[in-house]
């Protein structure tokens, strides 16, 4: 009898052990260090989708006259567009390095949707005036309820007054906070499910792995494309690694 429990402590322990510690990969802008990709491209989703990890994540501005983009910098690469400045008329005929052009969210979120594979990552940019991050905020949220795509959805934001939108918004949203300026346990106390903050930041308060762990808040550190940090934060049991070398990622975290 002992030893029959004994192997099913084993086997619990083993199993829920395994499945905790493992540390899943999110794709930084998409799936876009690839053939036919580009940086916050449909495409970049999709092979994020293809390869089957945790997330894809991607930034979302709101045009002048109110309809959320998907962009990283606050310009367009293509002409250099100020997007906050710009109508989405005028946004809509900037292409990205691939060719596609600018998506809107509505369009992504779209295409999100039949990603059957990945969780959407959801940045909110910090934007110039409370009132914009504000009216972006509600617009995302309204929109991802529309599509039902609440349980798909995850996020992220630079601006601590985003971030707070959300939770005020939606309470039940998993969000994260990217700058590295509070502990976790100021972010629990937020609402945050999580930190996501950069390498640099995680290394210099290595506490912070234990502390995230022991108030319940997830770790995800970006952006991580080197072989010994990714091997690094595997060790110290990081949920999340965002990187631009999502496949490498995959392999090592599947490799542990
Ligand atoms: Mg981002």
């Amino acid at each position: 009898m002992e030893i029959k429990k004994l192997i099913l402590l084993g086997i619990l322990l083993s199993t829920f052990g395994t499945v905790s510690a493992k540390t899943k990969v999110i794709a930084h802008r998409g799936f876009w260090n690839t053939e036919g990709s580009a940086q916050n491209s449909i495409a970049a989703l999709t092979k994020a989708n293809e390869i089957n990890i945790y997330g894809s994540e991607f930034d979302v501005w709101l045009s002048s006259d109110g309809v959320p983009v998907i962009n990283h910098n606050a310009t367009t690469d293509d002409h250099h567009l100020l997007i906050e400045k710009t109508s989405i008329a005028e946004l809509k005929k900037e292409k990205l390095a691939n060719g596609e052009y600018l998506p809107t969210l509505e369009e992504y979120l779209l295409k999100g949707k039949q990603c059957k594979n990945i969780k959407l990552i959801v940045e909110l940019k910090p934007h110039s005036s409370k009132e914009r991050e504000d009216s972006l905020t509600a617009m995302v949220l309204d929109m991802v309820k529309k599509l039902k795509l609440k349980k798909k959805v995850e996020y992220i934001s630079f601006s601590l007054n985003t971030v707070k939108e959300i939770i005020r918004l939606d309470p039940k949203a998993k969000v994260s906070y990217l700058t590295a300026d509070l502990p976790p346990k100021e972010l629990k106390k937020i609402g945050c499910v999580g930190l996501d903050y950069n390498l640099n930041a995680m290394i210099k308060n290595e506490n912070w792995f234990s502390e995230a762990k022991k108030v319940g808040i997830k770790i995800n550190v970006w952006t991580v494309n080197k072989e010994e940090d990714m091997h690094y934060l595997i060790k110290k049991g990081a949920d999340f690694i965002t990187t631009n070398e999502p496949q490498l990622a995959k392999e090592l975290t599947n490799n542990k």
